[in-house]
């Protein structure tokens, strides 16, 4: 008996409406696009992955992550043996595109899990009996003290116990706008998220103003500019909070040189950043034995992708409250099958690999 290969790639667009637009600093959405894609092996089994598009992180398209799945990864990968030692062909098949690579390498897993018979968490931590749901936070989207004060309410009152608030985008204001969420869900953790947005110093001087007035946060996230390690170092060491490194750290280089500056406490990890569950393990691994806190998180992406991040989290053990809100937001899942969301609980499905049965039309 010969062993499969794959023998096809393919893509499709998806587009799902969200019940409650999201807002951020650069941009308010309605609706989260991405790229379905599937690996089919010579037996006819088919894996699914997904590339998120992600304009203002990555720059990945969906146009872009498209042609790279049908051009130099199927290209890589059709012929080529259809199990995990195939990954690495994704990661050398082209330069960047982390979303598209994020979707294949999601979709040889999602293959292997299936022809195995596990559920991806099993098979991702090598055996059975997983968890078979996780919690995640809440993201608040940008807004006025007050609206922020009635989105903690409410999502307090939709069963989130964490919830991340954007900030970042005008300093003067930022204290303010925490204070308000503070009142507004008082049993919830809190969480900061200034996605790039102050200056060391401006960063140094919301927080202290934050820990003058005895506000707990859980950590605090990207305070300053991508490439500023000495700055977040800085603000690291000048206020009482712990940092967390997100888009300071896509792959394993930037996390060796957030090592090396100790610029964080923690990072988040998420699979379109890094472009797949293979370098999120990797860098999962290398964070852990440097003593660095870990989180799971995700971009505007859909219940494909966050099934893959939640079953890493489930087979790689990591405690706390993940950052995998993004399928909340759909009005519903694109997909029969899939895990799904009950409130902060991310269930996940009994079935095999990450028990998607096909795009609903
Ligand atoms: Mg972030």
């Amino acid at each position: 008996m010969t062993s499969p290969r794959v023998v096809a790639v393919r893509t499709q667009r998806v587009r799902v409406p969200l019940h409650t637009p999201f807002v951020t600093a650069l941009r308010r959405t309605e609706f989260a696009e991405t790229v379905v894609a599937t690996v089919e092996d010579s037996d006819g089994c088919v894996g699914w992955g997904e590339a998120p598009q992600v304009w203002k992180v990555t720059g990945d398209s969906l146009a872009g992550s498209s042609a790279a799945l049908e051009g130099p990864i199927a290209d890589a990968l059709i012929g080529a043996a259809a199990d995990l030692s195939s990954a690495r062909l994704i990661q050398g098949a082209v330069v960047g595109n982390r979303s598209a690579k994020m979707a294949a390498d999601i979709a040889l897993h999602d293959l292997v899990a299936r022809r195995a018979g596990v559920s991806m968490a099993d098979h991702l931590a090598g055996g059975p009996d997983g968890p078979t749901h996780l919690t995640t936070d809440m993201t608040l989207s940008v807004g006025t003290p007050t609206e922020l004060a009635e989105a903690a309410a409410a999502r307090a009152r939709d069963g989130f116990t964490t919830l991340k608030i954007k900030v970042g985008t005008d300093a003067a204001g930022d204290a303010e706008r925490v204070l308000a969420v503070r009142e507004a869900a008082p049993g919830c953790v809190l969480r900061l998220d200034a996605n790039t947005g102050w200056r060391a110093d401006e960063a140094v001087a919301v927080l202290r103003t934050l820990a003058d007035q005895d506000v707990e946060l859980e950590f605090v996230e990207q305070p300053v500019a991508r490439r500023d390690l000495e700055g977040m170092a800085y603000v690291r060491r000048h206020q009482p909070y712990r940092i967390l490194a997100d888009e300071s750290v896509f792959d394993l280089e930037d996390l060796v040189d957030v090592i090396r500056a100790g610029a964080a406490d923690a990072i988040n990890v998420k699979l379109a950043k890094c472009g797949g569950i293979t370098p999120a393990i990797e860098l999962l691994e290398v964070a852990k034995r440097h003593g660095l806190g870990r989180l799971v998180g995700c971009m505007m992406e859909s219940h494909l992708g966050i099934g893959a991040a939640a079953a890493l989290v489930a087979a790689t053990g990591i405690p706390g409250e993940q950052d995998l809100d993004a399928g909340w937001w759909a009005k519903s899942s694109p997909y029969a099958g899939g895990i799904t969301y009950d409130g902060p609980c991310i269930d996940f499905p009994h079935a095999n690999g990450l028990g998607i049965e096909g795009v609903l039309p």
